[in-house]
C-alpha cells in the first residue's frame, strides 16, 4: 500500500491545501494529512481544533486520514511506514526553503522521499496568512477557505482584534 503524509500547520486549511489533498489521494492510496505542532508560532487554531476543521472538510475522501504529531515528520514516516512527504510548491518562494527541508528529511530518513505537487493556478497564491489577512479585513472568504469554516475564522479573528 502506498501511504503519503501531507505535513503542515494547516492554520487554518484553505482551498488551496484542500486542492492538493484531493488531487494526491488520487495518487496514493493512503494520504495522511498531518498537523505539525510548531512551538516556534502562536497559531490562530489550537491543534485540537485545527484536526477537527480538517476532519470536518476532508471527511468526504474515503482515503484520508487526519493526524497530528509534535516531532520530526521524517520520523513520523518511518512510525508509519509511509516513503512519501508531499508538498506544495506555489511561487518561488516556497522552492528554496522546501528543497532545503526534503534533504534533511531524507538525511533522518533515507528511505523517505518528497514528492511536490504544483499548485493550481487559481491557489499559486494562497496561504493561511493570506486568509487571515483577509478576515482581519472582513473580506469575503468563500473562494479562499472551506465553506464550513468561514464563520469560525471570522469569529476568531474579531475576538483577536478585541472587536
Ligand atoms: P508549513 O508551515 O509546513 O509550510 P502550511 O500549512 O503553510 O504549513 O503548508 C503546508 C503545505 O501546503 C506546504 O507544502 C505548502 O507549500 C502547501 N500549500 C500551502 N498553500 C498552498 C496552496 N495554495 N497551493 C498548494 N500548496 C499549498
Amino acid at each position: 500500500m502506498k501511504i503519503a503524509i501531507y505535513p503542515g500547520s494547516f492554520d487554518p486549511i484553505t482551498l488551496g491545501h484542500l486542492n492538493l489533498i484531493k488531487r494526491a489521494s488520487r495518487v496514493f492510496d493512503k494520504l495522511i494529512v498531518c498537523v505539525m505542532v510548531n512551538s516556534a508560532k502562536t497559531p490562530l487554531f489550537t491543534v485540537e481544533e485545527r484536526l477537527a476543521q480538517i476532519r470536518e472538510v476532508v471527511s468526504r475522501f474515503d482515503n484520508v486520514e487526519v493526524d497530528f504529531w509534535d516531532g520530526l515528520v521524517a520520523e513520523y514516516a518511518r512510525k508509519k511506514q509511509a516513503r512519501v512527504i508531499v508538498r506544495g510548491l506555489r511561487a518561488l518562494s516556497d522552492y528554496e526553503k522546501e528543497c532545503q527541508m526534503a534533504i534533511i528529511n531524507k538525511k533522518i530518513n533515507p528511505e523517505v522521499e518528497t514528492f511536490f505537487l504544483a499548485a493550481s493556478e487559481k491557489y499559486m497564491y494562497l496561504s493561511s496568512s493570506a486568509v487571515k489577512e483577509m478576515a482581519a479585513f472582513g473580506a469575503d472568504l468563500s473562494e479562499f477557505a472551506p465553506r464550513e469554516l468561514i464563520a469560525a475564522i471570522e469569529e476568531r479573528i474579531r475576538n483577536r482584534q478585541g472587536k
